[in-house]
């Protein structure tokens, strides 16, 4: 058994066989003016190339390349999980194996962890340039997120970052299983930091982020952190009644002082307008309850102590 490590490097690989090996090459020179104790944790996400053979070669020759082969492709945020789980280091980093992450960023993260934050996120300032609908979209998605969220999930930061080992622990007892971990560690609320850093394109192989697949993982951050989905309802239900009200006040009015006349389908147009307004708004309130089943359901822990100091040490809560 290899000795506690101190840094631990988290790489979700999918069809990744081009980049494994520079991507180690260039942890291991980075890490060589940083800390020799370190381990460096593949999880090979169903890939259909020769990921695997690649990372059971390193792992032979290296001592602390580690890795962990699931046994079909279940995507980005759950192998990063497995990888988090199997994590004994200090300070963990995940990045991609894609190169995109370069290793001048982690020593400025690894410096600001040294500060004493517990978060540091490797925020991009440059936007995708790999697709423009990409683009596009994940500019418009952040400013969206940002309005309308619950709680402060830093923006343009992808799953590049340093969390301190309690970070970790909170992040690997949370037991939901739509994972959104940028917004799970976001949730825990420690001190962090950022590191600005352009973001270089993709060297070797192809995004396995399809457009389908980036849709979905907004989809868990609207969701899971979001609370626009649940006041659509009341936002619709309360147009649809002042719309209905207003519309009947000015209809009464006018057959009331010019004597005009409206068919019988301008009044039921009127009436629908304030009906559908009480729906929409039933609606609303049954999925305030469903927002809490969802909250009760995810047991997240009620509070997250940093620190405490002079309690008895049998009060452990
Ligand atoms: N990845 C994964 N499973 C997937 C898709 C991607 O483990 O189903 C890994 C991939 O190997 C890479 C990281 O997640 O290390 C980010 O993927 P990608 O580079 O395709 O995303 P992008 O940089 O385009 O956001
Ligand atoms: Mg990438």
């Amino acid at each position: 058994m290899g000795k506690h490590p101190k840094y631990s490097f988290v790489v979700p690989a999918y069809n990744e066989e081009q980049n494994i090996n520079v991507l180690h090459e260039r942890i291991k020179s980075l890490m060589k003016n940083i800390n020799n104790n370190w381990e460096i944790i593949f999880v090979n996400d169903g890939s259909k190339d020769n990921t695997l053979d690649i990372l059971k070669k390193l792992a032979k020759e290296n001592e602390n390349v580690k890795y962990i082969d699931l046994s079909r492709n279940f995507g980005h945020q759950a192998a990063l999980t497995a990888g988090y789980k199997h994590a004994k280091g200090d300070a963990i980093i995940s990045l991609d194996c894609d190169l995109q992450d370069p290793p001048e960023v982690i020593s400025q993260m690894i410096e600001k962890w040294k500060e004493g934050y517990k978060i540091v996120y490797a925020r991009r300032t440059n936007y995708r340039k790999d697709n423009i609908i990409k683009r596009l979209g994940s500019k418009f998605y952040y400013k969206f997120l940002g309005r309308f969220t619950r709680i402060d999930i830093p923006k343009n930061v992808g799953d590049f970052r340093l969390i301190d080992k309690k970070v970790l622990e909170q992040i690997n007892n949370m037991s939901e299983h739509s994972r959104y971990l940028r917004g799970m560690v976001a949730w825990t609320g420690f001190s962090h930091a950022f590191v600005d850093y352009k973001r270089p394109d993709r060297k070797n192989g192809k995004s396995a982020y399809s457009f389908a697949k980036l849709v979905s993982l907004g989809m868990d951050g609207m969701f899971n952190f979001s609370v626009l989905p649940l006041r659509l309802g009341f936002v619709l239900g309360v147009f649809s009644i002042i719309t209905g009200l207003g519309l009947l006040l000015y209809q009464l009015l006018d057959v009331i002082f010019t004597g005009a006349y409206y068919h019988l389908y301008k009044w039921l147009t009127v009436v629908l307008f304030i009906f559908m307004g009480f729906v929409f708004i039933l609606i609303w309130i049954i999925g305030e309850y469903i927002g809490k089943i969802y909250d009760e359901s995810r047991n997240r822990p009620y509070y997250i102590i940093n620190e405490k100091e002079n309690f008895d040490e049998d009060i452990n809560v």
